[in-house]
């Protein structure tokens, strides 16, 4: 920890707290990224000013979770999240509390968060509080919930998936009762919107250890989504580690893993269900499609397979190739790609309209661009505008 320190905004923002005679400490993932030497991605403070308070310490804020107390201090085009020491009430729905209370006590604000590694405060001078053991956790590398786990989970489901995300990114074990309490409250995860799941999923997908999410799976946290379990899809999900750490690759490898193994019906069906995007359901789809059928084993197979289904579906089938059955689809694929040889009619050196001009319409016109294309696809070097309308007049006449 000693030689990250807080930039100079975050700092000023302690400070200013402090001086107006509030306590204010960074806290949470800020704390356990400086313990852990990792760069935060953002900071967090928390504080004794209530929100209306804070709103009157900044010129520049805005009141980004105001009901559960956080204001966003916008300080030299940075922002920091501010939030009043608070204790979450009873949790009705496994998802959110139904109502939280502002306290004044910085170890009532540390109970409430997940796991003791996120329950760690740093005021700007002084020692470190950490009532749960955080920072001994952190050095044994363990992840154990602030209190008793499967109350804790009860509370908030989504607790059992940044467990596993955690444990998948800094590649920390679960606490023994942490991780039991996982597969005795996974029926819980039903409750949580589909987005939240996504987003967790996608999380864990992109870290160096996308196999947790069998554990996942196995603890029954996507049984919503899973139709049946054949086959343990385990040994093959650690290849997902073979994949680019990009959302749209990752998502296909897991959809083309789980379809083949029967966990999914369809890759549309599953990811429809998740509220991804249309482009990486159609991709996705594609790809396992794709999948069903061995790769191109020719450049020309390649232009086609990119003339059918685009360059983003193509490169995602080739990772997916090499990943999931081996071999160089990826180099086979750029290499089609560098040589800027023509796979779509929109590349010929002519176009619809030269085609027109020679008196060609409709059904003739679609056939006669198709067999231009494929003329050209497997002569690459006559893709030439004289040589192809010569070679239409040819064709006319003939
Ligand atoms: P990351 O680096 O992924 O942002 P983080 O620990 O900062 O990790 P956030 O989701 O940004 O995670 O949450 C900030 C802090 O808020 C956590 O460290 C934790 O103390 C608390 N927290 C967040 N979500 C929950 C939750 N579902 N239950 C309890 N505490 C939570
Ligand atoms: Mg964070």
């Amino acid at each position: 920890m000693a030689n990250i320190t807080p930039p100079r905004y975050v700092k000023q923002v302690l400070i200013t707290l402090q001086s107006r005679g509030f306590l204010a400490y960074l806290v949470g993932g800020c704390v356990r990224d400086m313990i852990l030497g990792v760069h935060p991605q953002d900071w967090d403070v928390c504080t004794s000013a209530l929100p209306d308070e804070v709103r009157g310490l900044f010129p520049h804020t805005a009141p980004t979770g105001i009901r559960h107390g956080t204001v966003t201090v916008l300080i030299h085009s940075h922002s920091v999240e501010v939030t009043t020491f608070r204790s979450d009430g009873s949790y009705a729905d496994h998802r959110h509390p139904e109502a939280v209370s502002f306290v004044g006590d910085l170890t009532s604000d540390l109970a409430r968060r997940d796991f003791t590694m996120n329950a760690i405060a740093l005021p700007p001078d002084g020692l470190i509080a950490d009532p749960f053991g955080g920072v001994e956790d952190i050095e044994k590398g363990i992840i154990r919930c602030v209190g008793e786990p499967e109350r804790r989970y009860e509370e908030d489901a989504l607790r059992m998936f940044r467990a596993l995300r955690f444990s998948a990114r800094l590649g920390f074990a679960l606490e023994e009762k942490t991780l039991s309490a996982i597969y005795s409250k996974a029926p819980l995860a039903a409750s949580l919107s589909a987005e939240r799941v996504r987003d967790e999923i996608e999380k864990m997908l992109l870290t160096s250890r996308p196999q947790i999410l069998l554990t996942a799976i196995e603890a029954g946290l996507l049984d919503r989504y899973l139709i049946r379990r054949k086959d343990d899809p385990c040994s093959e999900l650690i290849r997902i580690t073979a994949m680019p750490k990009k959302a749209l690759p990752r998502w296909a490898a897991l959809c083309a893993i789980l379809e083949r193994r029967g966990w999914i019906d369809s890759a549309h069906d599953f990811l429809t269900a998740l509220r991804l995007d249309g482009r990486t359901v159609r991709c996705c789809s594609e790809c396992c499609e794709l999948l069903h059928t061995s790769p191109p084993r020719t450049t020309k197979e390649w232009k086609k397979l990119l003339n059918r289904y685009g360059v983003d579906t193509a490169s995602c089938a080739a990772q997916c190739y090499d990943a999931l059955i081996g071999g160089r689809s990826r180099d086979a694929l750029r290499a089609v790609l560098k040589s800027g040889e023509c796979f779509s009619v929109r590349h010929l050196a002519v176009t619809g309209d030269d085609l027109v001009e020679l008196g060609l319409r409709g059904k003739e016109l679609g056939e006669m661009l198709n067999f231009l294309l494929d003329y050209v696809m497997d002569y690459p070097e006559n893709n030439r505008r004289e040589l192809l309308l010569q070679l239409v007049r040819g064709t006319e006449e003939n």
